[in-house]
């Protein structure tokens, strides 16, 4: 009893790797390096395909989910929290439960003996 399910996985399975190099979609001269954890402008952090030139600028945001927005993560986040109480509150009922079943035995065992 007791085990949930894991939490369901975000990252599709050929999620590139840190340091993965593929040619730029922009300017086709050099390569885009994936970063794992890419600030983008607007204060967000995840996984993007970068250009190395510098004039080119090219960026990519890598996401199965799209749209996946500050406000989805602090959701995902609420929730990842909401099942740890459920499990604080579950595993505090048993201990109680058990504890009073200690009880009555050392209470049953005192009258028998
Ligand atoms: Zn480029």
């Amino acid at each position: 009893m007791g085990y949930s399910a894991p939490l369901r996985e975000r990252r599709r399975a050929d999620r590139p790797q840190t340091g993965d190099l593929k040619l730029c979609p922009k300017c086709r001269l050099h390569n885009c390096e994936f970063n794992p954890r890419y600030r983008f402008p607007d204060g967000a952090v995840g996984p993007a395909w970068l250009c190395e030139a510098a004039g080119c600028g090219f960026r990519e945001m890598v996401r199965s989910t799209p749209g996946l927005t500050g406000h989805d993560l602090v959701r995902q986040s609420r929730d990842v929290q909401a099942v740890a109480r459920r499990k604080i509150m579950k595993s505090r009922s048993k201990t109680a439960r058990s504890l009073e079943r200690i009880a009555a035995t050392e209470t049953r065992l005192r009258k028998n003996s």
